[in-house]
C-alpha cells in the first residue's frame, strides 16, 4: 500500500525551524501548537494514509494541551507502532521539502537518519529532497513552509 501524506505551517521571525527532527539555524521558524515539524507531520499522514488510519489531526488534535511544544517524534513513533499492530512494515518513505530559505543541504543526512531510525529502516530507504518555490508564491515569500511525503507499507 502507498500512503500520502501534506503539511503546510506558517513561518515567523523568532520561531525556531525543527524539519525531521533537526534543529536549524534561521531567523525564521515554523508557527505551531507542536513543534512544528513539517517534514514529521507529512510522514505522520503518509503513514496513516498507507493503512487509512485517520490522520495527525485526529490522533494528536491541536487542542490538547499534551501536544503544546511536543516533539513531533511522538507522533512518528505513535503511527510506526499503528502500522505494527496492523502485522504491517514500512517498505520506503520519500520526502520533498520546499523551503524558500535557509538551504537544508547540510542537514539532509542527519534528516534521513533521524526519520530511518523513526520508521525503523535504512537510511538508503529514506529519500529527502528540497526545492525553492522559485520566490513565488507564499512559500516564495517565505510566509510558510510545504512537506509532501509517500510511504510503500507491506503486510509482514
Ligand atoms: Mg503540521
Amino acid at each position: 500500500m502507498v500512503g500520502f501524506g501534506f503539511d503546510v505551517h506558517r513561518l515567523a521571525e523568532g520561531e525556531s525551524l525543527v524539519l525531521a527532527g533537526v534543529t536549524i539555524p534561521s531567523p525564521i521558524g515554523t508557527v505551531a501548537h507542536s513543534d512544528g515539524d513539517v517534514l514529521l507531520h507529512a510522514l505522520v499522514d503518509a503513514l496513516l494514509g498507507a493503512l487509512a488510519l485517520g490522520d495527525i489531526g485526529e490522533h494528536f488534535p491541536d487542542t490538547d494541551p499534551r501536544w503544546k511544544g511536543a516533539a513531533s517524534s511522538l507522533f512518528v513513533e505513535h503511527a510506526v507502532e499503528m502500522i505494527r499492530a496492523a502485522k504491517c512494515r514500512i517498505i520506503n518513505v520519500d520526502c520533498t521539502l520546499v523551503l524558500e530559505s535557509p538551504k537544508i543541504l547540510p542537514y539532509k543526512v542527519q534528516m534521513r537518519e533521524n526519520i530511518a531510525k523513526l520508521c525503523g529502516l535504512p537510511l538508503e530507504r529514506v529519500a529527502m529532497k528540497a526545492t525553492t518555490s522559485e520566490r513565488i508564491g507564499y512559500v516564495g515569500r517565505k510566509e510558510g513552509v510545504h512537506a509532501w511525503v509517500i510511504c510503500e507499507v507491506q503486510p509482514e
